[in-house]
This record gives structure tokens, C-alpha cells and sequence, in this order.
């Protein structure tokens, strides 16, 4: 429960930007890819938003939001519910304050995002064999101490980090670019962009792309309405049952478009990302190329920045999907 329900400004993700471009080495890297641009015809940079302490973009939002704790809240330690890259952010952003992160993730989390949550002082709780039963527990556990419960998506101190990315890439790294691609599951990432696109008063575009396996904010934002989808991707950092209306709300008159892919165009994408440039990625986290691969023709002749927003995959799970 989040006290203040404002959608961030350019404002916030400025001052996020000064709170946390010391603690996370920033800005990652704008990397320009030969292949893939002459796959697509196009100019092709990616966005290593894997290239962070977590491995995963979420980081920007879980050190902004732990800086900006009061003493109170910060002695009683944040807690939150994850499949894991939402649960290494706040774990960081804690470790970084000195504040205790409890993490309450499903029965099945993937092995790696918890042993990272641990590294970084989290305490993981295995609860529930759905991400939904977790949060549940997560919020009672909060309420019976008086402790901090972290929304997932609905905390525009979260967006506001997460923005920076985006304020990095639009003022900085490559001002003329014309249109971006990136992942969505919950919504903070691509509200980060359209608040600092809007902002800056930028001409991009912006397109989201999910996983028609779990179609749930795709189907938000096409619709208006907030509803419960299937919810059976293997991209679990996008994987939702449940639309996030707050970011549905930022998103519905500024995203340019949103994009659906299958999970084995996901998992095409992740072999292509590594032959192409030898990046690797999570399944989540090489969306966007599924969705540029895609729409090629869309893309051809564009200044195109590809968001390659995470790379925590497990060594058994990558050895499964690379064989291809
Ligand atoms: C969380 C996550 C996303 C989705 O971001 P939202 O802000 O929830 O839309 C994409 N990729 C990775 C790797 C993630 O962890």
C-alpha cells in the first residue's frame, strides 16, 4: 500500500538519477550491434540493463526507494513479494541502507534469484505455489509488524528509478532515437520511459512487448479493463496473472504500441541475442528482440533501442534453452 498514488515526473527520475548513479556504476552501456542491425535494417543499439549489480533493471527502483525511507521505516526493514528480480532489487536497495529485506517468493523461484537474495542479506521466505499466495503472506507478515510492504508495480518511487534508464539513453547516450522496445510485465519499466520521453518533450516511440503465454497488462491496455489472464510464461519476470491498473493507467494514452510474442519466439530471441552479440539473457529480458524480430518491417530504416532488461537465468535453465 502505497502512501501517495502520484504518477512520477521527469523531476523524480532526475533526482533518483543523483541518488543512485554512485551506487549502481551507471549508466549501463548503450551497446550498438552490427548483426542485428543488418538483420533488420535498421540501426540497432541494446540497452544492457543486464549489466547492473543484480543483473536486472529493477535495481534503479529498489536503491531509490530505500533512500528515501524515514528512520522509523528503515528500523523495521522492508518487505515484499517476488519471483526474484523484484526481491534482489529491494534486497540491494536494504544492503545498501543497512534495513532488512524480507522476501517472500513462490515454492518454485528459480534457484539463482534466491541465492542472490540471500547474498545480499534477504531473508527469503518459500511461500505458496503461485506468486499471488506469496504476496498475500508477504502483506500479512508486513501488517503484523508495522513493517514497510513494497508494491510490486504501484510505487512511483519505484517507476521514478526505474526511469533513469531512460533519461540515460534519451539525453545522453543516443538523443536521436526513434523508437524503443522493451518488456513489460508489471508496468514500471515502460512507465519509467514514457514519463521521461513525455517529459523531455522527446519524439520516440515507445512499444512494450509481453508474452502471449501471459497476456495480462498486453490485454489492459488494449482493452481498459482490468482483468485476470492465463498467466503460463516461461519469461517469469513478465509473467502476471493480474494487470497492474496503475501503470495501465500511465500506459493507456502513451504507449505507442504493445507487442505480443510466444515463448519459443522468446526463447529463438535469447539464442539470437547470443549470436548476434554475445549477450545473454533471461528469457524475460530478450523480449523485446522476440517482438523486433517480429515486426521487423515495422523497425527497418529506424535509430531502434532494444531494452535487454535482465540475465538471471539459471546455468540448467540456459544450457536447456540455448541447445535450441
Ligand atoms: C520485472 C522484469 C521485467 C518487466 O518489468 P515491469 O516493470 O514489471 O514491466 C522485464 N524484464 C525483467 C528481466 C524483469 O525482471
Amino acid at each position: 500500500m502505497s502512501a501517495d498514488l502520484t504518477p512520477p515526473t521527469v523531476a523524480d527520475v532526475r533526482r533518483a538519477r543523483e541518488v543512485i548513479r554512485e551506487k549502481l556504476s551507471l549508466p549501463t552501456p548503450l551497446v550498438h550491434s552490427p548483426g542485428l542491425s543488418e538483420r533488420w535494417d535498421a540501426h540497432v543499439s541494446l540497452k544492457l540493463e543486464c549489466m547492473t549489480p543484480t543483473s536486472a533493471f529493477k535495481v534503479r527502483g529498489g536503491v531509490y526507494f530505500a533512500s528515501l525511507l524515514s528512520d522509523e521505516e528503515r528500523a523495521l526493514g522492508l518487505v515484499t513479494s517476488s519471483t526474484g528480480n523484484h526481491g534482489q532489487s529491494i534486497a540491494f536497495g536494504c544492503a545498501a541502507i543497512g534495513a532488512q529485506a524480507t522476501i517472500f517468493m513462490p515454492t518454485d523461484a528459480n534457484a539463482d534469484k534466491i541465492a542472490a537474495i540471500e547474498r545480499l542479506g534477504g531473508k527469503v521466505e518459500l511461500v505458496g505455489e503461485r506468486f499471488d499466495e506469496s504476496r498475500r503472506k508477504a502483506e500479512e507478515y508486513a501488517a503484523e509488524r508495522g513493517a514497510r510492504y513494497v508494491e510490486p508495480v504501484e510505487e512511483p518511487r519505484l517507476i521514478a528509478g526505474v526511469g533513469t534508464a531512460a533519461l540515460e539513453v534519451l539525453e545522453d547516450q543516443q538523443p536521436d532515437t526513434e523508437l524503443v522496445l522493451l518488456p513489460l510485465g508489471g508496468g514500471t519499466g515502460s512507465s519509467g520511459w514514457v514519463t521521461v520521453r513525455d517529459g523531455l518533450g522527446h519524439g520516440a516511440q515507445i512499444w512494450a512487448a509481453q508474452s502471449a503465454q501471459s497476456p495480462a497488462a498486453h490485454d489492459a491496455w488494449r482493452s481498459g479493463r482490468i482483468e485476470d489472464r492465463p498467466n503460463r510464461s516461461l519469461a517469469e519476470g513478465l509473467a502476471t496473472g493480474s494487470p497492474f491498473a496503475f501503470a495501465i493507467e500511465i500506459l493507456r494514452e502513451r504507449l505507442n504500441d504493445f507487442i505480443l510474442v510466444d515463448d519459443d519466439q522468446i526463447l529463438d530471441a535469447t539464442r539470437l541475442l547470443w549470436d548476434m552479440q554475445h549477450v545473454m539473457a533471461e528469457p524475460s529480458g530478450a523480449v523485446a528482440v522476440a517482438a523486433a524480430e517480429q515486426e521487423q518491417e515495422r523497425i527497418a530504416g529506424k535509430r531502434v533501442v532494444i531494452v535487454i532488461s535482465g540475465a538471471n537465468a539459471t546455468r540448467s535453465q540456459l544450457l536447456e534453452w540455448l541447445k535450441g
